[in-house]
């Protein structure tokens, strides 16, 4: 396989769904098309019970993130998100503008990169990631070209994302837990060479090896860091917390018994809201669905009874 094969034609493949929550489930909690406005209404009205109230958290979800994005008067802000998945990604971007809400818009491979760029770079409620994602590493959709490549186009952005590492049993096999190390290092290397660099970062089974590089290259000191859907343990976190990490956190991680715990260690100030949808590649999608996937999260008790 090339390593543009199945991302640059936007193709959908479930065998390489991604992280995220499937559409299927968005409908089984009654969010439809013809309700998610009424359902919008109706989380925003929830959020505004009490001193914890969603309102207040994303207020304050929203000044941390646009401080770290430089956005202008967002209401909400989506600090990782796959407009690369959408084929209609401008049609979102220009209703979410409307809606005032801003996205980290990652990508999986440079090339998707460049795509999105050129769709969507001149849009001031959007920043686009540049992306080398572990996933694709380790099943050979991005190989030696695509790392050179990254390497290459980070001295052009401040944006960088998704890139991380997976750990998962299938992708690990046959010598991809090597790849994906090795190419994650180069990513974590040329991030500190250019400095202040903002990175969105996947960990899945891998935390501590993530950090371990991110020490090691000097981004973690010079970049910032936002590890998104943290997995790990305990004692991985109050390392990231430590080493000055923000953290994105989405609908399907708050309802979570360890995020439950977890959260009330993260502060304030480095805490930022994600969707990771849409959750598969080629699809049709919305600002609309987006906005709602936040307001759930901001509305689950786990964020609301945060200290
Ligand atoms: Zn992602």
């Amino acid at each position: 396989m090339t390593s543009a094969s199945g991302v640059a034609g936007g193709t959908s493949s479930n065998n390489r769904c991604f992280v995220g929550v499937p559409l299927g489930n968005l409908r089984d909690e009654g969010v439809t098309p013809n309700n998610l406005r009424a359902t919008d209404a109706t989380f925003r009205n929830q959020a505004t019970a009490g001193p914890q109230s969603g309102n207040q958290r994303a207020r304050e979800t929203t000044l941390v993130a646009s401080a770290l994005f430089g956005f202008d008067a967002a209401t909400l802000v989506d600090a990782h998100v796959h407009m690369d998945f959408m084929s209609n990604m401008r049609e979102v971007a220009d209703d979410a503008a409307s809606r005032g809400l801003c996205f980290f818009a990652n990508t999986v491979t440079p090339q998707g990169y460049e795509r999105t760029c050129a769709q969507l770079g001149d849009l001031p409620n959007v920043r686009v990631g540049l992306g080398l994602h572990p996933r694709w590493v380790a099943e050979g959709l991005c190989d030696e070209t695509d790392v050179a490549l990254f390497e290459q186009l980070v001295s052009s952005t401040r944006w960088i994302g998704e890139v991380g590492l997976d750990f998962s049993a299938r992708y690990v096999a046959d010598g991809a837990r090597e790849l994906q190390v090795a190419a994650f290092r180069r990513v974590a290397r040329a991030a500190a060479q250019a400095g202040d660099r903002v990175l969105s970062i996947h960990a899945v089974r891998s935390v501590g090896t993530v950090l371990d590089a991110l020490e090691e290259s000097g981004s973690l000191a010079r970049c910032s860091c936002i590890l998104h859907w943290f997995s790990g343990s305990t004692d991985d976190l109050w390392r990231a917390i430590r080493a000055g990490c923000w953290f994105s956190v989405n609908e399907r991680q708050v309802r979570t018994r360890r995020a439950k715990e977890q959260l009330k260690l993260i502060p304030h100030n480095r805490l930022m809201l994600e969707t990771d949808l849409p959750p598969a590649e080629g699809v049709v999608f919305s600002a609309n669905e987006i906005e709602a996937s936040l307001w759930r999260t901001l509305s689950h008790g786990t964020l609301r009874s945060q200290n």
